[in-house]
This record gives structure tokens, sequence and C-alpha cells, in this order.
């Protein structure tokens, strides 16, 4: 072996490893790869595998954002105009109240059945009551049932099929765009008319609220339609920082149908008022260990709890936010494999390799500012029951724990780069493509192996362990990248290859085959 040291160490230099990554990232190749340690388990030899880092984010990685980027794309277009029912998954997370009432009725039988045995049966009294609190708590303030007509809903998850007089059959789907309401004027930059009479709060509350808003909008329209809509959203912000949301849905729906649910459909935030500050910044409550609880840091008296202060809420309160769309959408029907559905899928994956905030960058002050003031009316915004914010109102925040300050809540909706979105970017129905993105992944590896004529591997064989920084077989980032950059160009040689043979393939058959769609 040479002397490899030298050469290693001149490749470590800044400009050369710059221009190494650089290299390997316009070629597709992961510039964070994880390096494994491979035992093939029936011969003992040792191979060191380098896999991508997976980002999905651009400024983490770029090839792998793309890689992710484009398999949602593949997600997106399998299941929008499927015609079969897809296979059913696991099934949904039972909802809170649901919860509840299995173990109200658990702790019942258990409590008869002690009775009946002649046991002590105060702690499942005790359990009993507690249960049929928090029953009591998730049933007071039920969301009000949307001005809407009900119909059963069924199974069904595909949508209409339509016959043209020539026997053509058409499976239409929609494409719709759903934004927030207005908070006041806006000029074509984004930036408001009038930045003092802009509705920071109202905004800021949308943005956290957007995710339940969302579930409920599809919520009511499965009611409405009376069928299993399956959707693929992508959640974004518009230039004017507020999110929206493009959605492929399944099956046709009229725009009367979708105007109709739009308008009906509110989220009510049920959480306690936030209308009066009562520990301003640097006067914040403090942590007292014994009832693990916080406490006036004055008086040494106890804030109320989270519970307490949900019960405290009146049946004449009102609810401390509402959240709905603005009435303007657009929806398009779109059919399978044409022009329109591939630029609505590039729409739907278009941002995603970006955080929200990344999405439109502030190329001048006026945009600056106003991302600025939104952050700012995010910052002592409550992001969730569980927010350090809670205590600035005088309140316990649920699941307390020492270190919580006002202002300083770590919730992703806070951030400067999610804009009060704290939600996943990709929201899919649990039907779309009746595919994991696991399973999307594993079928593009397949084709690969296939296409490259690969021998396939038995799992079982191999053992895995991560190698970290400190193993001796650990490989420096500049050999790391070395080692993707070889293999990326021996798979484009490969894979521009086996396209060839294909289409030579295809070619000799003659005109009439490989056609197939
Ligand atoms: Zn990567
Ligand atoms: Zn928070």
């Amino acid at each position: 072996m040479t002397d490899g040291t030298t050469r290693a160490a001149r490749l470590a230099h800044p400009l050369a490893r710059d221009a190494l990554r650089q290299i390997t990232q316009d070629r597709g190749g992961c510039i964070r790869p994880v390096q494994l340690r491979r035992t093939d388990l029936d011969t003992g030899q040792v191979t060191q595998i380098l896999i991508p880092c997976g980002a999905t984010l651009d400024t983490t990685c770029p090839a792998c954002a793309k890689r992710a980027r484009s398999l949602r794309a593949e997600q997106c277009r399998d299941g929008w105009h499927l015609e079969n029912e897809p296979a059913d998954p696991a099934p949904a997370p039972d909802d809170q109240q649901e919860t509840w009432l299995t173990l109200r009725a658990h702790a019942q039988v258990r409590r008869d059945q002690a009775a009946a045995a002649g046991e002590d049966t105060a702690e499942l009294d005790q359990l009993i009551a507690e249960l049929d609190d928090e029953l009591a708590r998730s049933t007071r303030h039920r969301q009000d049932t949307p001005d809407l007509p009900r119909r059963p809903v069924s199974s069904r998850t595909t949508g209409k099929v339509y016959t043209a007089p020539d026997g053509t059959r058409y499976r239409p789907s929609m494409f719709l765009t759903l934004t927030c309401d207005s908070y006041g004027r806006v000029r074509d930059d984004g930036t408001p008319a009038d930045p003092g009479s802009y509705d920071y709060q109202r905004a800021a509350r949308d943005a956290i609220h957007f995710a339940a808003l969302f579930d409920r909008l599809i919520q009511n329209l499965r009611r409405y339609l009376g069928y299993d809509v399956q959707y693929f959203a992508a959640v974004e912000p518009q230039r004017r920082l507020a999110p929206h949301v493009h959605v492929a849905f399944r099956g046709a729906i009229s725009r009367a149908d979708l105007r109709q649910v739009i308008a009906a459909t509110y989220h009510q935030v049920w959480w306690p008022s936030t209308d009066t500050v009562r520990y301003d910044t640097g006067q914040a409550p403090v942590w007292h260990e014994g009832t693990g609880r916080y406490v006036d840091p004055d008086t040494g008296e106890l804030l109320p709890t989270w519970d307490q202060a949900l019960d405290a809420i009146g049946i004449d309160d009102q609810p401390l936010h509402v959240a709905r769309f603005g009435p303007k959408f657009d929806a398009q029907g779109v059919l399978a494999g044409t022009r329109d559905a591939r630029r609505c899928i590039g729409y739907l994956t278009k941002y995603l390799t970006k955080h929200v905030a990344g999405c439109h960058r502030a190329d001048t002050d006026a945009q600056a500012d106003h991302a600025a003031r939104l952050v700012d009316a995010l910052r002592y915004e409550p992001c969730s029951p569980a927010c350090g914010n809670w205590l600035r109102y005088g309140i316990t925040p649920k699941n307390p724990r020492p270190g919580l300050i006002p202002g300083q809540c770590k919730g992703k909706a806070h951030r400067a780069e999610h804009l009060g979105y704290a939600g996943r970017r990709v929201l899919t129905s649990r039907k779309w493509s009746g595919k994991t993105l696991d399973d999307h992944r594993a079928a593009r590896k397949a084709w690969l192996v296939a296409m490259l004529e690969l021998p396939a591997t038995d799992p079982a064989r191999y053992q895995w362990e991560r190698v970290s920084p400190s193993d001796r077989d650990a490989m420096s980032p500049t050999r790391r990248l070395l080692h993707i950059l070889d293999e990326r160009s021996r798979w484009q040689g490969a894979l521009t290859e086996a396209r060839r043979r294909s289409r030579d393939q295809a070619q000799e058959r003659g005109p009439q085959e490989g056609f197939a769609a």
C-alpha cells in the first residue's frame, strides 16, 4: 500500500473538501453518509457500507432531499387515481373519548368482580371517579357540529367513473388549494399595506391550529360526501407567510360541495383565556418541587393546574380561538396521467425540501420586518397545552417540569423557520396508495436491483452496526465522500448502460410493443 495519509491530508484541505462535496452533491451523492459495519454471518467477512443520510431538507443534504421529494411525488401519483380499493393498513388510533370510555368500562368490570369477591374496592372506586372526571372533561367542550347535512360514511375510497358516449372511461380526481382568511390587505410582495392594523395574533393562531383545522375539513367532507375521501396534501406558506395547503383528492368533488363544506368548517380551540398577562417577562412563576407545580414568585401561592384551568372554562365562555379557511379556494378536476396531473404533483412537492420559512426568502426590509412581526406574535402565543407560555397567563402547563420560562418555549411553532406551523409538511390519508413511504422506497430499490441485474442478497445473512467516529475502522468525512462519489459515478454509468440496453431490446421487438402503460 502506498502512503494514503499524505494524500488524505491534502484532500482534507478546506478548498479541496468543498470541491469534493460540491461534485458529489452535483452527481446526486449524499454529502453526509452514515457508515455501517456489515458482518457476513456465514463467512465472518466485514465490509464497510455507506448509506445516505436520508435528510428531507435541501439545506442539510440536497441529494437526499431531492430523492425524498421524488419519492413523495411517486406516492402522490400512485394514490391519486387509484381504481381499486387499496389494502387496509393498520387501524387508526382511537379517539380520546373512546379511550377513556374503554378504560372506564374495564375499571367497572374489575370493581364489580372485586365487590362480588368481597374485596376492598376503595382504590378502584377512586380510579373510576378519576376516569369519570376525564370523560366529563372530554365531552364538555365538544366541537359544535358544523351546519351540514350528514350522510352515513361508506368505506369506499375510490372516485366515480364516468363513461363518454364513445365508451372512454374517465376517473377524474381533484386538485384543491386552500388558504387562510385575510388578516389585512397585503401588497404583491406579501407585506401588509398597513402593518399597524394587520392582525398578527390571528395569523399566529391560525398557523398554530392549521393542522387541526385541516383534519376537521376532512372529517366534514367525508360525512357530507358519504365516502371515505382520500387525500395527499402539502402544507406551505404563501408569500404573506400564512399557511396554505395544496390537496390532491381521489375522486371528483363538485365546486358547490367544496364551497359548502369549506364555509361550514371551523376548529374551536377550547384553551384557557390569554387575555390577561399575569406574569410579565422577568417575574416568571417559579417551580415548586414538593407539588410538582409552579408558584407565584412573591406570594408562593400555587398556580392552577392545566386541568383546573380547563375546568374553569364556563358554559358561556368563548373558545380561545376559532380557526377557519378563507372563502377563496381554487379547485380543478384532473385526469390521470395528463400534463395537468404532472403539473399539480409538481406544485404538491415543490417546496418539500425547504423549511416553511425557506419557501419565500425575504428580499426586502419590508418582507424581513413582516416575518419578524409574525415571529414576535408567536413568541408568547401558547403552542400546546404543555407550552411554557401558559405561566405568563398564570396557569401551570400540562405535564409540568422545572425550567419552563414564558417566551422561551422550544416548540417548533415558535421558531422563525416554522412560522407557527409545527405539523408535518405532507399529510396523507391512511388509504392513499395502500403503501407506506418505506414500501415505495423498497419498490424503487427493487426496480434498481432488477435494472442493474444485481444479485439479490439474503438480509438474514448480515449483521449491521453503526460505526462511531471513535471506532478504529471509522472513515474520515473526506474518505466517505470519495467513496460516495466513486459509487455514484459507477452507478450512473451502469444505469445509463442498462437503460440503453432495454431501449435497444424494445426497438428490436418492433414499434407495436414496448408501450405498456
Ligand atoms: Zn444525505
Ligand atoms: Zn410553545
